[in-house]
């Protein structure tokens, strides 16, 4: 595979080129143009760019992302012209030769993962030229070429990329996965945080403990748990447990000096259960009693939700692809709504039904189409006593919908005649209890006489 990234992707980029690229409204364009030549301004001095964008801004990203556009399509339309052969000699097809390249890009930081040497020394030369279109280079500090399993020349096996260091692994045969068509594979693959990410991670905690060695015990928890749990939460769905555990125990070790210091002269036995809690079977929380401090493997723990099948398959958490070419903006209400649970535009409950019911329609259990017309129908009538919470809602196909409102009907009978049947007997309760209302009864000889209305007024 080719590990690479652009050398300083705005300072030389081609603006004609990049705008000619957009072919978008003239508004548009002209935001675009002015973020391009955008001035970067330090103290109270201005310095004009007539070459760039500063690099790391929030917009630079996205400048990334229409200038890179296209090279996917550049190389796959490249790979499909090459003649390429199966092992056994058999020719491979346009779909074998463009499933068998692998591009992937996420704003200037790319990847070629091919199986042969050769193609991807090939696929190399060919980006570099059409980066040189746009006024690009690779950056040669930070390309290399490495293989997923072995050493080639001196790189190491795999690669980093957004932070996760992706790798194959040899195992033995009885944990070894196999491919479709029944061969053993001796190697799996590990996708784990990358070292380069964990460290900048807890030297990021670090300074925060540093920086809070005379604040609160609960100043500095409620300081570190977002840090916490926003990296757990990134990280959780990689073969994490491993390096959790290594920096909850690297952090306890920081806390502990944290402890030291702020009281120098007092033993350990004063300071363990002054700062440290046992909740919840844990005897090392961090913890002033009221706040705790999470800790990553905990947190990583609670927001699994997994079979246990899925468990020896993996140690961190299944994540879902989106499809191939998908975009959030392609308005596909059904796929992003199941997905997500909400989608712009959308009714909240008409999506947070299509991800209860994984897009699916219960009533004939097939996948809802984008063009398909939706309709929310309860579950019990309401005419037959259901109610209007969530619990008591589905989403239909109208057609669906039609059928079931149908087969509804009886359920509406059967319930209003079991209301008229209710009525009744509460009536006759009534009546009952009435007459034997001990008002109306007096002892009269040790038997039980009926007293009438006009009795009672005649009492008087
Ligand atoms: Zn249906």
């Amino acid at each position: 595979m080719l590990d690479a990234d652009i050398a300083k992707c705005f300072d030389k980029i081609n603006h004609q080129v990049l705008l000619d690229k957009l072919n978008t409204f003239p508004a548009m364009r002209r935001q675009i143009k002015a973020w391009l030549t955008s001035e970067i301004k330090d103290g109270n001095e201005l310095f004009p760019s007539t070459e760039g964008t500063p690099q790391g801004g929030v917009i630079s990203p996205l400048l990334a992302n229409i200038a890179l556009h296209g090279l996917e399509n550049h190389l796959m339309d490249w790979i499909k012209r090459q003649k390429l052969r199966f092992p056994n000699g058999n020719v491979k097809s346009k779909r074998d030769k463009e499933s068998s390249l692998s591009v992937i890009r996420y704003a200037d930081d790319f990847l070629i993962i091919h199986k042969d040497l050769e193609i991807i020394r090939e696929a190399t030369d060919i980006t570099k030229k059409w980066l040189a279109h746009l006024g690009l280079k690779l950056k040669a500090s930070k390309t290399r070429i490495c293989h997923s399993l072995n050493r080639y020349e001196k790189e190491k096996p795999g690669f980093d990329f957004l932070g996760f260091n992706v790798k194959h692994f040899k195992v033995g045969k009885h944990h070894a996965n196999k491919t479709t068509n029944g061969k053993i594979k001796p190697y799996t693959l590990h996708i784990k945080p990358a070292k380069e990410a964990y460290l900048r991670h807890y030297r990021d905690l670090s300074q925060i403990i540093d920086r809070l060695k005379a604040a609160k015990q609960e100043v500095l928890i409620k300081k570190l748990n977002p840090v916490i749990r926003g990296w757990s939460n990134y990280y959780r769905y990689s073969v994490c447990s491993e390096i959790f555990s290594k920096i909850d125990s690297l952090i306890f070790w920081k806390l502990k000096k944290w402890a030291d210091k702020r009281h120098p002269n007092k033993s350990w036995k004063f300071k363990r259960p002054k700062y440290w809690k046992t909740i919840g079977g844990d005897n090392w929380v961090f913890s002033d009693g009221k706040n705790r401090l999470i800790k990553h493997k905990k947190n990583y723990d609670e927001t699994k939700k997994k079979t246990r099948k899925q468990e020896r398959k993996s140690h961190g958490e299944i994540f879902k692809k989106v499809q191939n070419i998908r975009s959030p903006y392609d308005g596909d209400i059904v796929y992003w709504s199941s997905r997500l649970g909400k989608y712009p535009n959308t009714p909240t409950s008409i999506a947070k039904l299509l991800k209860w019911q994984n897009g699916k329609c219960p009533h004939c259990g097939l996948n809802f189409k984008d063009e398909d017309v939706m309709e929310i129908d309860h579950i019990i009538p309401r005419q037959a006593g259901g109610g209007s919470s969530y619990k008591n809602l589905q989403l239909l196909h109208r057609h669906c919908h039609d059928k079931k409102t149908r087969e509804d009907l009886k359920l509406i009978a059967e319930y209003q005649n079991r209301k008229e049947s209710e009525k009744q007997h509460n009536k006759s309760i009534k009546w009952f209890n009435d007459l034997f209302s001990q008002e109306k009864w007096k002892w009269i000889n040790d038997t039980p006489v009926m007293t009438s209305v006009h009795d009672k007024e005649s009492c008087f």
